[in-house]
């Protein structure tokens, strides 16, 4: 029985007018789940990793970790850090805020996987934190869709798509359905943040034949450089055990700290683990290949 009470809420990112409420967690519901196994079982031993020796042997399954950086699009703290990170990032863009075109171009630029940072009302907190174009759950069939598409439309190079805060939608099979259907129509995966331990997304995605790619581990739950160091080595120490671990963390207050552990934690963890993007575990876990039945008009 799933009864671990691992979630806690912080109130967060509050810049330029818009303020954020994100429901995090250390270590996503994901994680159990993918792991078949209790929490503890991946968590790092005491022992010295740093002087391991680096595994040069190509027969040894790639170690696989997808980074995803959340809530770009409002020039908040640790944009200009993580858009010149020297490993292959995924970039979560909101739409219709200040600076969602230009990130995505020049995160496009870089090489790094662009996908749509989807507002969706969570359980608690005021939906009006959520920023522009958000979905809520009184919204009809017809109204969700609309959003979704409005939503792809204006962030350029989208690929992909997860949701910003969302406890509340991802739980909701009938919103959930059409959000997962406009995506395919749009040729675009989606990542279930894993904001709600009770989500529906994986579940939908598989009988839609879309991959139930989530979110594994939290890295910046708490804004202290221990703890995101901490959140990095669970994350080697979880694709270390199953071959690939997706791992979100964000720009806010706490970015610059993020962006300085992850540039650390990346540089001493190469040659142990590939940096690649969600749409690289997409295609090749899942063999997602996208097709749209609709021309993408995005960039
Ligand atoms: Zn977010």
């Amino acid at each position: 029985m799933k009864s671990r009470n691992i979630f806690e809420w912080r109130a967060c990112i509050k810049t330029a007018g818009l303020a954020l409420l994100l429901t995090t967690a250390s270590v996503s519901p994901a994680f159990a789940e993918f792991a078949g196994a209790g929490l503890h079982s991946s968590i790092a031993p005491a022992g010295d990793e740093q002087n391991r020796p680096i595994q040069q042997n190509p027969m040894k399954k790639e170690k696989r970790v997808a980074v995803i950086i959340d809530d770009f699009g409002n020039g908040q703290g640790g944009t200009e850090e993580m858009l010149s990170m020297p490993i292959k990032l995924t970039v979560a863009i909101m739409p219709f805020l200040p600076t969602t075109r230009s990130d995505a171009e020049l995160a496009h630029k870089k090489g790094y996987d662009v996908i749509v940072h989807m507002p969706m009302e969570p359980k608690q907190g005021n939906p009006k934190w959520l920023g522009p174009g958000a979905i809520t759950a009184n919204m009809s069939d017809e109204e969700v869709r609309r959003k979704v598409e409005e939503a792809i439309d204006n962030v350029p190079y989208a690929i992909g798509m997860n949701n910003h805060m969302g406890s509340k939608i991802t739980g909701d099979e009938r919103i959930m359905a059409i959000v997962l259907k406009v995506c395919r129509e749009r040729g675009l995966f989606f990542v279930d943040s894993k904001t709600n331990y009770h989500s529906v997304v994986g579940k939908l995605a598989v009988n839609m034949g879309m991959p139930p790619v989530a979110n594994h581990i939290f890295l910046d739950d708490l804004h202290t450089t221990s703890h995101i160091s901490k959140q990095m080595k669970l994350v080697e120490d979880f694709a270390r055990e199953h071959d690939n671990c997706v791992t979100i963390g964000h720009v806010g207050t706490q970015g610059k700290k993020t962006a300085e552990v992850l540039r650390s934690s990346a540089a001493d963890m190469q040659g142990r683990v590939t940096f690649v993007g969600i749409s690289d575990l997409v295609r090749d876990i899942w063999g997602w290949q996208p097709s749209p039945i609709l021309p993408s008009n995005n960039n």
